[in-house]
């Protein structure tokens, strides 16, 4: 075990590799704005003017020179201004001037007083006598958000609602978004059988393939999913033939140390280059990373391109595992995001967890998030009965990590999960 890389080694290497990737060319298509979330942004979002674009009231109220209103005098209202309206002439010299929020404020005055603030006699108006304003305040300046040709979403971050919004409001009815990678799905395994099928005495169904496909697609992906291969090297180098012309290619099962496990040998027969080949990790430690030697033009006519595979465990818990750790960052990579993950956060754990130090683990739990003010995620693991028992995997909703170093955590201490 001694010759594996440890999870952060395992990490590490991935990620150089997936900078590789990003620093690569891609195909672009362009998509509306209305479908565009989640999709990787391939040119940047740029202010098409000053934001805000006039001086903007953030209040009902008045608009007023601050010094003239904090001297409490009455003084008429010269004009009114609703949102939407064009910006209104100046402010005359002892006057207000009526305003609605989100109006462009009169050139010459610097604050706008919230109508709560004003007290009224007739068509006089006044700032109340407990009250003040200072010059600026309930006012947005030309420009405070942003200027014109500045850059406020940049090419690879994905587009959510927040940059959906800035899209917006910076007139971009369409955007430029990568291509999603087309990933290939390979099960393997003599003992499986489809999702509609009856198993024999001994057989299992394929569960890996529609949850890798879920995984793919909730990553960025295209999945792919190729038809099972029995664990036979002519089977295996089919499937393999068929798989390289995907952008990116995961196999479940057969990479353990078993007579029939002939993942490895098939992807060496296809000339393949192995990056790493077990992790100090449970689950999940038999993963394979490594690339198939380009072929030759792809489907876009670019030569040399090589096509990263990940060799999963098959156990669903491990495959699941081993993607999300390890897979969706080339998967995001090959999506041009520069959010590679994977996105570990913090809870508190509710239950002491004892294991053998010697492994990263990362073990089925569930994160309950309370509403207590100032209370964190309280997380704890599920009951599991090792890496095969998908109905503690389905009762979970986080990997519990466990630093290979730590022989126990008690409760109460702070931890890192990664949700799923
Ligand atoms: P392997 O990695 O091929 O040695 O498989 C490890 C365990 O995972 C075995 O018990 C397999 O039956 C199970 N397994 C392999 N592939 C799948 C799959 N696609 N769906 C569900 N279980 C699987
Ligand atoms: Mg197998």
């Amino acid at each position: 075990m001694s010759g594996l890389l440890s999870y952060t080694e395992a990490a590490e290497q991935v990620a150089r590799y997936a900078r590789e990737l990003l620093s690569q060319s891609r195909g672009t298509e362009r998509v509306e704005l209305s479908e565009a979330a989640e999709r990787v942004l391939a040119q940047a979002i740029v202010a098409d003017e000053d934001q805000p674009a006039f001086a903007r009231s953030t209040r009902d109220g008045f608009a007023c020179r601050a010094v003239e209103a904090v001297t409490h005098a009455w003084m008429p209202v010269a004009g009114a201004t609703h949102a939407g309206e064009p910006p209104p002439g100046p402010l005359p010299a002892g006057a207000f001037w009526e305003i609605m929020t989100g109006s462009p404020v009169p050139a010459d005055a610097d604050a706008v007083v919230m109508v709560e603030h004003i007290e009224r006699d007739g068509d006089q108006v006044r700032l109340r006598a407990e009250r003040t304003i200072q010059s600026g305040e309930n006012v947005v300046a030309r420009g405070a958000q942003a200027r014109a040709g500045e850059i406020l979403v940049p090419a690879g971050a994905r587009m959510r609602m927040a940059q959906i919004a800035v899209a917006a409001t910076c007139g971009y009815a369409t955007v430029d978004v990568y291509r999603k990678p087309r990933v290939a799905i390979l099960t393997t395994g003599d003992e499986l059988v489809a999702v509609d099928a009856d198993p024999g005495p001994g057989q299992i169904r394929n569960s890996n393939a529609p949850m890798l496909a879920a995984l793919v697609a909730a990553a960025g992906g295209v999945p792919w999913v190729l038809p099972t291969a029995a664990d036979t090297a002519e089977a295996l180098d089919a499937a393999l033939e068929n798989a390289a012309a995907a952008d990116l290619l995961l196999i479940s099962g057969g990479v353990s140390a078993g007579k029939f496990d002939l993942v490895e040998p098939a992807l060496e027969r296809r000339g393949a280059k192995f990056f790493f080949t077990g992790v100090r990790i449970q689950p999940g430690k038999p993963l394979v990373f490594g690339a198939l030697r380009a072929t030759g033009p792809d489907a876009a006519g670019k030569e040399n391109v090589s096509v990263p595979f990940l060799g999963l465990p098959g156990n669903p818990i491990s495959s699941a595992a081993t993607f999300r750790l390890f897979g969706a960052q080339v998967l995001a990579a090959l999506s041009g995001s520069t959010e590679l993950g994977p996105q570990f956060v913090a809870a508190q754990l509710a239950k002491s967890v004892k294991e053998k130090p010697g492994l990263t683990r990362f073990l089925p739990a569930r994160c309950e998030f309370t509403n207590a003010y100032g209370g964190f995620p309280q997380v704890k693991t599920v009951d599991w009965n090792g890496s095969g028992d998908s109905p503690a995997f389905a009762r979970a909703n986080c990997f519990l990590v466990v630093p290979e170093d730590a022989s126990s955590m008690d409760a109460g201490a702070m931890v890192r999960i990664l949700m799923l």
